[in-house]
């Protein structure tokens, strides 16, 4: 992560104001305000402002005057009820602002979110600096051959050595001729919209990226899955750690239900009924396709 010393100062300017105010506060995200916390080689994940805590979410549900809260275990039950039922809109009254530094493969995915307000870094307006993602050797993975959409074991030795050796390369000469299409010695050179164009995907954007709790723990529940692809996976899971301090009753309950716990079809739970009742259900009494039959194992073996 680079931070300039200029960029440094701005953000402690931020951090030594205190604002008094009648609004909820989280203690837990006020401690990370404004702050980068690093993901990636130059990335970053910061957060500008939050709106409401796990008493809004309560608040909001019983439509209160007042705080809502009865009791934390009582707001605990409430969130873990609500949770449990899929009401969304209680969890839509907290809201997150984020600033993200990411490369543009990463928001490409990350783009695919809808339900968030994004505001990104203007490479028509501005000059995009030299920083690329280079993944550390043990991301430097090499194609799964069991899954077209994952990774096997890291590349070792020369074979690492190679590709670390072109993506480096391949970056660098693009920005080179980047810069050099800008600026043509004193004389106007090619619109900085249009320069743009051959820079590779592994070059890094930034965004502000708006969103409420509801839609976060969706893009969550995608994005820290082992499923997601790494880059953009521990970009969830430093958010992750944001949201389990600002709101943690939430987040206990998300970690349970979403994280931690899965749906059954019908099919499903009826195949867990009758081996309660003692039967040797297999792959073809199951009534369920290969594909489902291995991931309804795989629950059932703890490998989720
Ligand atoms: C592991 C993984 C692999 C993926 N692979 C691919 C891939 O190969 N190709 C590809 O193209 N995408 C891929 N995606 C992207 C994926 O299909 C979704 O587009 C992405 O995860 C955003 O999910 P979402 O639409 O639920 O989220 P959001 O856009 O945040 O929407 C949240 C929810 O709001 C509702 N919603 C939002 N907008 C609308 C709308 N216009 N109409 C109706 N309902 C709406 C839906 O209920 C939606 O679930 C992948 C995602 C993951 C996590």
């Amino acid at each position: 992560m680079t931070l300039s010393p200029e960029q440094l100062a701005e953000i402690e300017a931020e951090r030594s104001v205190s604002r008094p105010t009648r609004r909820a506060v989280s203690d837990g995200i006020e401690a990370y305000l404004y702050t980068a916390q690093p993901v990636l080689d130059h990335g970053f994940v910061r957060v500008v402002d939050y709106m409401g805590d796990d008493a809004a979410i309560c608040q909001a549900a019983r439509v209160s005057y007042g705080k809502g809260t009865k009791s934390v275990q009582n707001d605990a039950g409430l969130i873990r009820y609500l949770m449990r039922h899929w009401h969304s809109t209680p969890f839509e009254m907290c809201e997150i602002k984020l600033h993200v530094k990411l490369p543009v493969f990463v928001a490409r995915q990350w783009i695919r979110h809808r339900t968030a307000n994004v505001n990104e870094y203007s490479a028509r307006y501005s000059i995009l600096d030299r920083e690329f993602y280079i993944p550390a050797p043990d991301a430097l993975a090499a194609q799964s051959v069991v899954n077209n959409q994952g990774r096997g074991a890291a590349l070792q030795g020369d074979e690492a050595a190679r590709v670390l050796r072109l993506l480096t390369e391949d970056a660098n000469r693009a920005y080179d001729s980047y810069e050099a299409m800008i600026s043509q010695d004193g004389q106007q050179g090619l619109a900085r919209e249009l320069a743009r164009m051959n820079l590779p995907a592994n070059i890094y954007t930034q965004w502000y990226w708006k969103t409420d709790l509801h839609n976060l723990l969706h893009f969550l529940r995608l994005r820290a899955d082992t499923h997601a692809q790494y880059e953009i996976r521990v970009y969830a899971e430093a958010i992750c750690k944001i949201v389990a301090d600002w709101v943690p009753l939430t987040w206990a309950a998300f970690d349970d239900y979403r994280l931690g716990g899965a749906a059954l079809s019908r099919t499903g739970l009826d195949c867990i009924r009758r081996m309660l009742a003692g039967e040797a259900v297999t792959e073809d009494t199951s009534g369920m396709s290969k594909g489902e039959w291995r991931e309804f194992r795989a629950l059932l073996d703890g490998e989720k």
